[in-house]
């Protein structure tokens, strides 16, 4: 199935744990007060599902709940052939096109592209 020689190197997604660290951020919000949850385990059922068990930080709420991530399309299919999984791709003009935000502008500091007195 993977042909060439292979590093092991897992690959740690580390999702917010909820609480006042993740503000807004958070990956979770409880469903039933929309405070920021925690998962407290997940396991991987089949490739493209990740079950999870997740708690509601509110103290007065309590809420615990199951939640699965499902894989629903990849939107580019990336080098690694696995034709068992049978991945549907994203029409290319359905996918969303991500990009950083602007960086914050500080007119004093150098940039590469500067022009003026310092290029040549
Ligand atoms: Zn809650």
């Amino acid at each position: 199935m993977i042909k060439g020689p292979m590093v092991h190197a897992p690959l740690e997604f580390r999702l917010q744990p909820g609480g006042s660290r993740a503000g807004d951020g958070c990956f979770l919000r409880c469903p039933k007060c929309d405070t920021q949850a925690a998962i407290r385990r997940s396991e991987r059922p089949t490739p493209t599902v990740t079950q999870m068990d997740c708690i509601c930080s509110n103290t007065a709420c309590g809420h615990t709940w199951r939640a699965d991530i499902v894989f629903v399309h990849s939107i580019s299919p990336g080098l690694i052939d696995r034709p068992d999984l049978a991945l549907p791709v994203c029409p290319r003009e359905d996918a969303v096109h991500v990009v950083p935000p602007p960086r914050a502008t500080d007119p004093s500091a150098p940039t590469f592209f500067e022009d003026g007195n310092s290029a040549a």
